[in-house]
């Protein structure tokens, strides 16, 4: 299952947009956030924002390089195949990144536009986008092949079929959102805490307290564990296999000298659709060069003890890809590269939902390599589950995991 080709749509009926929580909504209830990734931060500081007493854990800290949010930069876009509900979020997370780089002085977003291209074809999840974005009043153009050359000079068309532009799309700066969000988090009044910790004991209906792992202990009210890739490992029977990490390397290309073709200013934000599934780029920036990778699953990982080292074969693959597409870097070398990690959920919808066992603790996850963007909309959502001011949408379940057969 690609991030591009969910199954289902986590419809409902309805108003789909993530709510927003009045600011005295959990006032003077101590809640504890593991995970200081996208969904984690986002969720802590819109918890903070409803008067909660909140306190953010993680291993390691907010976008280091072995979570899922830890690369340089994330799409984001908001056309969702026929997605009204992942749509509606997108729309929202694009207001909180704006806020959050208007209360911050912080440039976090940029906007390229994303050019799609299919060569295979079945463009249908584009093509069912288009009435979505419509509705939404977000704009998305079906180009033909003559006006996508015209338009964009740098990309080969050999074999392409049919594309499409989205001009409000582009990047978002992935590890610095992270720690920008959690900063914002301690401004506000959030404690930021670096620890390992192990779910506690759960005793009638609720867990107590944390373990840390020096034998600590971390009390609060409620919990929210927003671990990314490692959910499956902390939760062996709620979650377990629901939460698949896989191994997916991205590369960065050095651009010609002087040459500005390539970069964030003229190149939009690229996604392929072929024989072998979606790759995409992401124009320079940061000086960095073009970022090329794909939405393939890779091999499992363990995602602490995993070697992040390049292989030769994704190496190869990322440079042939590059030169099939975009021609004039042909001779790019590879400036950097990133061994990321997909933290997927069977059907590659987010898993956000309460604990079975436990009515204080809820689960924030399975972004499935699209989840970046939304953490936002995930932050809304999930502080009110924890409020109780909103239920648990079925398609983002933990019931669901058992049912659905991994892709
Ligand atoms: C190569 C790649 C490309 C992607 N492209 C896109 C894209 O273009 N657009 C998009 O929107 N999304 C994209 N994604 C997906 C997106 O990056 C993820 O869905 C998102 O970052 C997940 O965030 P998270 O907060 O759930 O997890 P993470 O960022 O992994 O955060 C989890 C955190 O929990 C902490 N933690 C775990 N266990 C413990 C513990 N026991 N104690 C304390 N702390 C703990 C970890 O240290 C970590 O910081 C991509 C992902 C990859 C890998």
């Amino acid at each position: 299952m690609s991030a591009f080709e969910h199954a289902g749509v986590p419809e409902g009926s309805g108003d789909m947009r993530p709510p927003t929580l009045a600011s005295d909504a959990l006032r003077g209830a101590r809640v504890t956030v593991v995970g200081a990734g996208a969904f984690g931060g986002w969720t802590a500081l819109q918890l903070q924002r409803a008067g909660a007493q909140v306190t953010l854990v993680d291993a390691w800290g907010p976008g280091h390089a072995r979570s899922s949010s830890g690369d340089e930069t994330r799409v984001i876009r908001a056309s969702y195949g026929p997605s009204v509900r992942y749509t509606q979020w997108t729309v929202q997370a694009y207001a909180d990144w704006r806020a959050l780089e208007a209360l911050t002085g912080r440039a976090l977003m940029t906007i390229t536009g994303a050019l799609w291209l299919y060569s295979v074809a079945d463009d249908s999840y584009m093509r069912m986008a288009l009435p979505v974005m419509a509705a939404e009043g977000i704009p998305l153009e079906e180009l033909t092949l003559e006006d996508t050359a015209l338009r964009f000079p740098q990309f080969a068309l050999r074999g392409v079929r049919s594309a499409f532009f989205e001009p409000g799309a582009g990047f978002l700066r992935a590890r610095l959102g992270c720690q920008v969000v959690a900063s914002q988090f301690i401004r506000e009044g959030g404690t930021l805490l670096q620890a390992e910790v192990k779910p506690g004991r759960i005793a009638r209906d609720a867990m107590g307290s944390l373990i840390t792992n020096d034998g600590g202990r971390i009390d609060a009210d409620r919990f929210v564990f927003a671990c990314g890739p490692w959910l499956g490992r902390l939760f062996p029977k709620v979650i377990g296999s629901g939460v698949l990490p896989t191994r997916q390397e991205v590369f960065y290309f050095g651009t010609p000298a002087g040459d500005a073709r390539y970069e964030s200013g003229s190149c939009p934000v690229w996604l392929h659709a072929g024989q072998d599934g979606v790759s995409f780029g992401i124009p320079g920036n940061d000086g960095r060069g073009m970022k090329v990778g794909d939405d393939v699953r890779g091999p499992k990982i363990d995602p602490t003890r995993a070697s992040r080292a390049p292989s030769s074969r994704a190496m190869a693959w990322a440079k042939a890809e590059l030169a099939e597409r975009i021609p004039g870097l042909v001779a790019a070398p590879v400036s950097e590269s990133r061994t990321c990690v997909y933290e997927n959920s069977p059907d590659g919808h987010l898993i956000l939902d309460r604990h079975p066992q436990a009515a204080n603790v809820w689960i924030a996850g399975g972004g499935s390599g699209h989840g970046y963007k939304l953490g936002p909309a995930v932050g809304r959502h999930v502080s009110a589950l924890v409020a109780g001011a909103t239920a648990s949408v079925e398609a983002f379940g933990i019931a669901r995991l058992a049912a659905v057969t991994p892709a």
